[in-house]
């Protein structure tokens, strides 16, 4: 019934809590993961015109920032027995993980109820808010 993991990170201490999570599901029948980084494409509209970069070298260091952080918790996954992948996705977070999940037709969503902002008095940030009011499959939440 949990084939198919999406776990988008952003890599906050959250969305690791997450992730610790996620390991564990192993036991319950889950086959693969699909761990999904979003690079939000305003941030980097932002970084370029503020620092007066070229927009693809942004980008691109981004990029090689972001698998540096997800190769080993791909390999912890695949230690574990889980089939990976990873997507990495360049426009908006919550619009992307939406599409993802359609588009890897995962049976659950595994995410944080905050992020990098991690703000003391939101319930949800707006990332995750926006997943679970949308998706259409079942999302779990892991707490901070
Ligand atoms: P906000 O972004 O609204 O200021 P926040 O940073 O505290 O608040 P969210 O961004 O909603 O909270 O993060 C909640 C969860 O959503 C994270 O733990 C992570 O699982 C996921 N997430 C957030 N941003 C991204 C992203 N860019 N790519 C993939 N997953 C993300
Ligand atoms: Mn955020």
């Amino acid at each position: 019934m949990l084939g198919k993991i999406l776990y988008p990170t952003d890599f906050s201490d959250v969305a690791v809590k997450a992730f610790q999570f996620v390991k564990q599901l192993r036991e319950c029948g889950v086959e693969e993961v699909v761990i999904l980084h979003v690079i939000d494409k305003r941030s980097i509209d932002a970084l370029a015109i503020y620092t007066d970069r070229d927009f693809l070298r942004i980008e691109q260091e981004w990029e090689s920032e972001v698998m540096k952080q997800i190769m080993p918790m791909e390999e912890e996954l695949k230690g574990l027995g889980f089939k990976v992948k990873v997507r990495i996705e360049r426009d908006v977070p919550f619009t992307d993980i939406l599409k993802v999940e359609e588009e890897e037709n995962v049976s659950v969503i595994v995410i944080g109820s905050h992020g990098k902002s991690n703000v003391k008095e939101m319930l949800l940030g707006s990332v995750s808010e926006k997943v679970v009011r949308k998706a259409r499959k079942p999302v779990l939440v892991v707490k901070r």
